[in-house]
């Protein structure tokens, strides 16, 4: 065995990583080689790319590629190297941003920037580097800085996942998207929650509605309340769309002040009370009327409901007239414990009668003295019962009594 075999026996294929950067592969470093590498008195194994990349790079050439700056004419060169690399990545484009050599030159005096972070409620800013902004306006100062947030929040959105939440109309299954930027705004806020927003079916009909008036719900009051599109929203929701009954700020107010009073009912001998709610304490108010109207209890209104009116004889002998003797009334002698039997009433035509004839003076037919023909005579004697006077008391008293039959007291 020569040497030289010996030598060859001691080394074996070894397997070494593509140069190209991104590359997993391998090439062989054959026994052979590795020999001659060491009588170069080289220790590191060759920079070397695999079968493959080694392919790829010989149909590959040299690119050159525009200057970032738009304002210079010059190129940058793409090398095959750094394109195979690219390609490694799944890149077939060169980078942006990559200046010529002269701009890189002049982008060495050209100085940085810091730029303020684009995230609302952020105070930190990024940098706009030198080679950037020689790229936007070859370091002119002219071009505008981009709109960018700083690393922190670079940092934090990433973390960040869009989240769909529920429409705030209640009773609507839609929802929106808390996108990550909204949830980074809210976050440096110190708001952890989502908004209350719509869902974008329920923002199109609400785009389509106008804010309206609507009449309080108080009668008599004029004031009116505004029914939002978003209650809008929120009534057809829920299935009826009719505005509900509400009432207007000022009666709201009022009504804040009002509380429910317990009034007692108006039939005569009852003893229970009946709720005047607030609502109808503002109505009373609006109409001017302060004191409590005068009502039937729960109980009444339904008795009375169960009476007819009756007509019950005029307290007057000899009068045919009658009156009317109202359920209520019926009910009120019920409720105090005077039964179901008329009172002792005249008849309307009896007690207008009543009112309209004056007493008259008389003379009496014996001594000339004067006789006061009351009201109540002369009714009496329109019955026919009593006849008209012609003696006075005197006279009367002195004269036999089956004189003075049929006169009466005057
Ligand atoms: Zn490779
Ligand atoms: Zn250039
Ligand atoms: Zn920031
Ligand atoms: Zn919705
Ligand atoms: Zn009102
Ligand atoms: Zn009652
Ligand atoms: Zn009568
Ligand atoms: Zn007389």
């Amino acid at each position: 065995m020569t040497l030289k075999a010996s030598l060859f026996s001691g080394l074996k294929d070894k397997r070494v990583p593509c140069r190209t950067r991104g590359c997993k592969n391998t090439w062989t470093f054959t026994g052979e080689d590795q020999l001659r590498w060491m009588r170069e008195g080289k220790t590191d194994p060759p920079e070397r790319m695999c079968p493959e990349c080694y392919a790829k790079y010989n149909e590959l050439e040299d690119r050159e590629v525009p200057c970032a700056n738009e304002a210079c004419k010059g190129t940058w060169t793409w090398s095959k190297a750094a394109r195979l690399a690219a390609l490694k990545r799944g890149q077939t484009e060169p980078p942006h941003g990559v200046l010529c050599k002269a701009c890189r030159e002049r982008s060495k005096v050209v100085e940085r920037l810091e730029v303020p972070c684009r995230v609302r409620g952020c105070s930190n800013t990024w940098v706009w580097t030198a080679e950037e902004r020689m790229a936007a306006d070859g370091g002119q100062g002219t071009a505008s800085p981009p709109v960018r947030m700083c690393d922190e929040c670079y940092g934090r959105w990433r973390d960040l996942a869009d989240r769909q939440e529920p429409c705030r109309v209640s009773g609507c299954e839609g929802t929106w998207m808390w996108t990550r930027g909204m949830q980074l705004e809210a976050g440096r806020k110190g708001v952890t929650s989502p908004p209350r927003r719509l869902c974008a079916a329920c923002g199109e009909v609400l785009d389509g509605l106008e804010d309206k008036e609507q009449p309080c719900r108080v009668r008599g009051c004029k004031g009116t309340w505004v029914w939002t599109r978003l209650a809008q929203v929120e009534a057809k929701r829920a299935g009826d769309g009719g505005p509900p009954h509400r009432m207007c700020d000022a009666c709201y107010e009022r009504m804040k002040g009002l509380e429910d009073r317990q009034q007692p009912c108006r039939i005569k001998g009852c003893k229970n009370t009946w709720a005047w709610t607030r609502t109808m304490q503002l109505e009373g108010s609006l109409r001017g009327r302060t004191a409590a109207p005068r009502r039937m209890c729960d109980e009444c209104a339904a008795a009375v409901t169960r009476l007819v009116d009756r007509d019950a004889p005029c307290k007057h002998e000899g009068c045919g007239g009658t009156w009317n003797w109202t359920a209520e009334m019926q009910l009120s002698a019920e409720r105090a414990g005077r039964g179901n039997e008329p009172p002792r009433r005249m008849c309307a035509a009896c007690e207008k009668f009543l009112e309209e004839v004056r007493p008259v003076s008389l003379a009496c037919s014996s001594c000339g003295k004067e006789i006061l023909w009351t009201t109540q005579g002369q009714l009496m004697a329109r019955l026919g019962k009593w006849v008209r006077p012609s003696l006075c008391a005197d006279c009367r008293k002195a004269m036999s009594p089956a004189d003075v039959e049929g006169q009466g007291q005057s």
